[in-house]
């Protein structure tokens, strides 16, 4: 007999099993009334009166759910009450502008939204057939006391759509499956030890890869989920303590200021000897591994992946083999990307593309056959970093795909560079990623000028750009330009003109 895995298989198994624990502590601090702490049997009892209220509303197995929020326990709820009975959860970036996520919205063909107070004005300015506020309209998302109508279960349905800025000028929206996320949530929940005796701290935005899949993982294993919905070191360094936490997953900028914040915390640092903390996004500096495990005290295991595999392709976390190297030299080891998953296969092209295969890997991007068929060219996933493969273990070490990293979030260079040539007086432009202590990468634009029209500075440029994109995704820096170097074709070297900038740097990513 073949059981379809399905991501309610997660909060079945925590209500059965632990129903009377803590499953979620509410970020207190929100617009919305918080939660509170709820137990897997209420948050179970919520995400079926979820699910029941889309039958009310007519929206069927398959529809599209979107929610632009915060991390909060709703959105967590919404993992299950959306798909776990069909519907397929939309997750978006809630620092996109307003004409990014009205784009989101559209292409997915959603057909509720659900917003976060502070996003209200989202109600106005996108159109969707049904709105709601967070909060405010609890009594009818979750209010409700009816059953809702059985669904048998697919683990090859569509679970969930993440759009993520790519090398195109509009954002992609990575299907995933059940299977998908089912499959990633255990791997990944069983090579980072997560048990029923975690505590973990929502430090990724639970829209990006789907908090990585741990909406599920910490859920399956009964853990306790706690919201924290702005970040800030001091803040996650209380929360670590007041918590008890014993694992968070982090970009590299967030390991950095909790890092800062713990240089001024006064007596021992929480956690010491207890949290683990899991960073993707960028390769860290050694540096900041050695700092981690020395200054915090904190396990640092590293991950790679990307949206598309949900994420996880490899891992990289201390073994029994390194338990005699010196610090220094563990740290080197685990600066590396990581060795694969269970189930994930690797290679590096001749290209020196990373590829992989496994089950995690996307289904398709959303209505957009070609560019799955070319991120899928050949059976492999083709992840558009550039790497090695050595001893079993993937360092990354360049970007092939257009895309610039910062603070976490992926930036599509093409995106950048459209909305600043929507300016009249910007002739010419390129967007680079330089990298940068803070960001990881910052993103910057080299600008030639059209003498013809008016003048512009830096500031009036980057005003353009937020009308049209995320404040995250504009220039932080604009060098102006006679020219901009391009090959006899016309097309532009950005490799050359990055040179400048990564000079003296050993990998070509930050
Ligand atoms: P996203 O889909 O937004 O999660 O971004 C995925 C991209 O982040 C990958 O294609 C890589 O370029 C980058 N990335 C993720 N994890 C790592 C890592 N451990 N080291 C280097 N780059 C990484």
């Amino acid at each position: 007999m073949l059981f379809p895995l399905t991501v309610r298989d997660f909060l079945d198994r925590a209500v059965t099993v632990y129903p009377d624990r803590i499953a979620v502590v509410d970020e207190p601090d929100q617009p919305a009334e918080s939660w509170g702490e709820i137990t897997y049997a209420e948050m179970g009892r919520r995400a079926k009166a979820q699910a029941a209220a889309l039958d009310v509303m007519g929206v069927p197995v398959g529809g599209r759910v979107a929610i632009v929020s915060q991390n909060s326990a709703r959105m967590l709820t919404s993992f299950f009450g959306v798909s776990g009975w069909g519907r397929v959860l939309v997750p978006v970036n809630f620092r996109l502008a307003v004409a990014e996520i009205r784009y989101i919205i559209e292409h997915s063909g959603a057909e509720v939204m659900m917003v976060d107070p502070d996003l209200r004005h989202l109600v106005d300015e996108v159109e969707c057939k049904r709105t709601f506020v967070l909060g405010e309209d609890d009594n009818t998302i979750w209010g409700g006391t009816g059953e809702p109508q059985p669904w048998e279960g697919d683990e090859n349905a569509t679970a969930t759509i993440n759009y993520t800025s790519g090398t195109t000028a509009r954002p992609k929206g990575v299907q995933l499956t059940h299977r998908n996320n089912w499959l990633n949530a255990t791997v990944f929940g069983w090579q980072a030890s997560v048990s029923d005796r975690d505590v973990y701290l929502h430090t990724l935005p639970m829209f990006h890869a789907n908090g990585w899949g741990h909406p599920f993982a910490a859920t399956g294993m009964g853990a306790t989920h706690v919201v924290i919905r702005q970040i800030d070191g001091g803040e996650i360094l209380r929360r670590v303590e007041k918590h008890g936490v014993t694992y968070m997953c982090a970009a590299p900028a967030v390991v950095a200021a909790a890092l800062d914040a713990a240089k001024t915390w006064d007596g021992e640092i929480p956690g010491r000897d207890r949290v683990r903390i899991i960073v993707a996004g960028a390769p860290p500096p050694t540096r900041t591994i050695e700092r981690v495990r020395d200054e915090l005290g904190w396990e640092f295991i590293q991950i790679y992946g990307l949206t598309e595999t949900s994420p996880l392709l490899t891992m990289s976390r201390m073994r029994a083999e390194w338990d005699d190297l010196d610090p220094h030299q563990q740290a080197v080891n685990l600066g590396r990307a990581g060795a694969p998953a269970i189930g994930v296969r690797m290679m590096i092209d001749d290209m020196g593309e990373v590829l992989a295969q496994s089950n995690h890997n996307l289904a398709s991007y959303w209505d957009n056959p070609e560019a799955t068929a070319e991120a899928q060219a050949g059976n492999w996933f083709h992840t558009g970093d550039g790497g090695t493969f050595e001893d079993g273990y993937i360092t990354i070490a360049d970007r092939k795909k257009d895309v610039i990293i910062t603070g976490g979030e992926n930036v599509s260079s093409i995106e950048v560079e459209d909305a600043l040539m929507s300016h009249p007086s910007v002739k010419e432009v390129a967007v680079i990623g330089i990298p940068d202590e803070k960001w990881g990468e910052l993103i910057t634009a080299l600008v030639v000028l059209d003498t013809d029209e008016d003048p512009v500075d830096q500031a009036g440029l980057i005003a353009h750009c937020r009308e049209h994109l995320a404040g995250y995704k504009c220039p932080k820096r604009i060098e102006f330009r006679e020219e901009l170097a391009r090959t006899a074709t016309g097309k532009l070297q950005k490799f050359k003109l990055r040179e400048e900038f990564w000079k003296g740097h050993d990998r070509q990513v930050n």
